[in-house]
């Protein structure tokens, strides 16, 4: 079901946890999510990359996600990422989308502002959430190339300032997160985040979570992240299965369904333990 609103990062904010956001690519990857979901028993976001939109048609992707997570059991949101048109923000909240980014974080200040009030309004309109992003976060959201994160982070009085003028629910910060696997093993500045967080009502969002230790998550979430954003690190679990698949299915009568299936559980799996780590429930047997 369609059910994680603004209500529902608030709610995890204030309870110190985080809904773990990922990138789906297609029915696998999107199944693979609400099943991860639905195992843990914990709410999650099922993320729509603008930049998948070069490769499949908007409508056809979004038509997909919105039915499949609907249809699911577990407290699901199918959100839009990364959006910088506010014609596409609209045809995905027509198309069902319970929540929307708007990235403006590439822009100066004032036009942010500006640009992220319109989606905001269209957002309300629809009744759903809006992310802005303050800070330029680094490196691409579908492959994982070196990036580091150069000066853009995100200042804490301006955060406070952009929030109140905005009327945007969740914020993106950048505290030293890049998107893709951080060189350095993803150092955070978690003092500039809790000075964020002081200064900003609204829920924080993470990006570019892949590969930060599990401790320093732990600890961002508890200064105000209650949405994490995970893409890298459940590409890199299905590469890593379908290693091992590929040369047996082809043997096997180029078993295309064994592929596919592979892909799909090893992402649930992925993605099961970090909404797992997120929502402070127990993992492998470990309480956490
Ligand atoms: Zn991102």
């Amino acid at each position: 079901m369609l059910s994680v609103n603004a209500g529902e990062l608030i709610a995890a904010r204030k309870e110190g946890r985080a809904v773990g956001a990922f990138t789906t690519y297609n029915m696998e990857t999107t199944i693979a999510l609400c099943r991860a979901a639905e195992a843990a028993g914990s709410p999650a976001v099922l993320q729509l990359g603008a930049s998948a939109f070069r490769h499949v048609d908007l409508g056809v992707l979004t038509r997909l996600v919105v039915d499949v997570a609907a249809a699911s059991g577990a407290s699901l949101g199918v959100h839009l990422d990364h959006c910088r048109d506010l014609a596409e923000i609209q045809a995905c909240l027509d198309l069902g989308c319970s929540s929307v980014m708007i990235d403006g974080s590439h822009l100066p200040f004032e036009e942010n502002v500006e640009l992220t009030r319109a989606a905001v309004s269209a957002g309300h309109k629809a009744g759903v959430w809006v992310e802005g992003e303050l800070g330029a976060i680094p490196g691409e959201e579908d492959r994982s190339v070196s990036a580091r994160p150069e000066a853009l982070f995100t200042d804490p009085a301006q955060a406070a300032q952009f929030v109140e003028r905005t009327g945007v629910d969740a914020l993106a910060v950048q505290i030293g997160n890049v998107h893709g696997f951080s060189a350095d093993g993803g150092r955070l500045d978690l003092d500039l985040l809790a000075d964020i967080a002081a200064r900003v009502p609204v829920p924080l969002v993470l990006h570019g979570a892949s590969g930060i230790e599990d401790d320093v998550l732990r600890a961002a979430i508890h200064r105000g992240v209650a949405k994490i954003n995970v893409n890298a690190e459940l590409r890199r679990a299905c590469f890593g299965a379908l290693d091992e698949t590929l040369a047996p299915a082809r043997e096997d009568g180029y078993h295309l369904q064994r592929v596919l299936n592979v892909m799909r559980d090893s992402v649930a799996a992925a993605a099961e333990d970090r909404i797992r780590l997120f929502a402070g429930l127990p993992r492998g047997g470990q309480e956490t």
